[in-house]
């Protein structure tokens, strides 16, 4: 097969020699005669792959011994209102959000649906170009709630704001990106389908010292207590999903951890964002300091010269899932870990090949 550039915001590119091993798995997992989607997840052997998984964020992302790593369903949008469930007071609760874009929003709107949802600050005037600075999270809320990486709309916060209550953090699309200061936050959550594997299991890591405040009773299915103490086998889990994202872990490990990813991210966002700035053609759609090394968004400055040429001149370099989001237009690049350095050059060299025969 010969390989696409694949930029798709999600789900997304896998490295190939998990691909590899992944669909080995299913006709038949690790030589037991038995595909891993047809044994059981309370087998020894899928047990040692659950335990594996959870040592391995464990271990990547230095996760503190009075948290929990749980991998649930329902992908962040469950996330949304499950981290809610699980902080905010019954009496009277009030859950602080920064409202960064749409994935900050529908955490708003299902959080509402439990207690008072107080909004800090808001960059939508800006059509969430830039991440809110400069003000102040109140100590009279239950919680703080951020989008750590904006999907859709390119920008990344690029540090933590002060807080004395507990941090909740929607990581879906930057977790296992870079190192991370896991002590900061009492509750990280993301699916797994942008940097960790296929779709269907949503990772958790939990200050276990955090939970069971809120005085209110929570369906079984989004207590993280619960969750915690069935070691994620409340329920049949997602087998595949965790096995494939074991198996991303395995490599992200063998490659270095979090500082090898960070570095390699680093530098392709470097290269892209460069790019974009020197070439006339093409213009970002955030503020510099607030770029997102995972999703680079950026415009032509005359689309109705060049849009036409530039798609081709991209599609015929095999590049696909280029497209911006509808609610930005453009171009959106998704550099996930197992993007490839070369992809990224590959497109440069498109972008530049557009300037020299424009
Ligand atoms: C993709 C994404 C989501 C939605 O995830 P689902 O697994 O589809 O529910 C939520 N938040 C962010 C930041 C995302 O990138």
């Amino acid at each position: 097969m010969s390989k696409v550039h694949n930029y798709s915001a999600g789900p997304c590119i896998l490295p190939p020699e998990v691909m590899k091993k992944a669909s080995e798995s299913v006709i038949e997992l690790d030589g037991i005669g038995l595909s891993l989607i047809e044994i059981s997840h309370r087998s020894k052997e899928f047990v040692a792959i659950m335990e594996k998984a959870r040592d391995l964020v464990r271990e990547l992302l230095n996760v503190p011994d009075n948290y929990t790593v749980l991998f649930l369903q329902g992908g962040a949008s469950l996330g949304f209102y499950q981290s809610a469930i699980n902080y905010m007071k019954n009496d009277g609760g009030r859950g602080a959000y920064v409202d960064t874009g749409s994935w900050s929003n529908k955490a708003m709107k299902e959080a509402a649906l439990l207690g008072e949802v107080v909004e800090l600050a808001s960059s939508k005037a800006d059509n969430y170009q830039h991440i809110p600075k400069g003000y102040k999270v109140p100590s009279d809320v239950d919680y703080l709630h951020l989008t750590s990486n904006n999907t859709i709309f390119g920008t990344q916060f690029k540090s933590i704001p002060e807080s004395d209550v507990p941090v909740l953090c929607d990581m879906s699309s930057d977790i296992f990106s870079k190192p991370i200061d896991v002590s900061k936050f009492d509750l990280i959550y993301g699916g797994a389908q942008k940097n960790m594997g296929p779709a269907g299991t949503t990772v958790y890591i939990v200050n276990k010292d955090s939970l069971g405040k809120t005085g209110r009773k929570i369906p079984s299915m989004l207590d993280l207590q619960v969750h915690d103490s069935k070691d994620s086998m409340f329920n049949t889990p997602p087998v595949f999903s965790i096995y494939v994202s074991m198996l991303t872990m395995e490599w992200m490990k063998s490659i270095g951890g979090m500082s090898a990813m960070q570095k390699r991210n680093d530098e392709k966002a470097a290269l892209i964002y460069g790019e974009i700035d020197r070439n006339p053609l093409f213009k970002g759609t955030t503020a510099v300091e607030d770029r997102s090394t995972m999703n680079a968004t950026f415009v032509l400055n005359d689309e109705a010269a060049h849009k036409e040429r530039f798609d081709k001149l991209w599609n015929d370099a095999r590049i696909s899932g280029l497209k911006g989001h509808r609610s930005v237009g453009g171009y959106r690049a998704s550099m996930y870990n197992a993007l490839p350095v070369e992809s990224v050059k590959v497109l440069v060299d498109v972008m530049k090949e557009l300037e020299r025969t424009a």
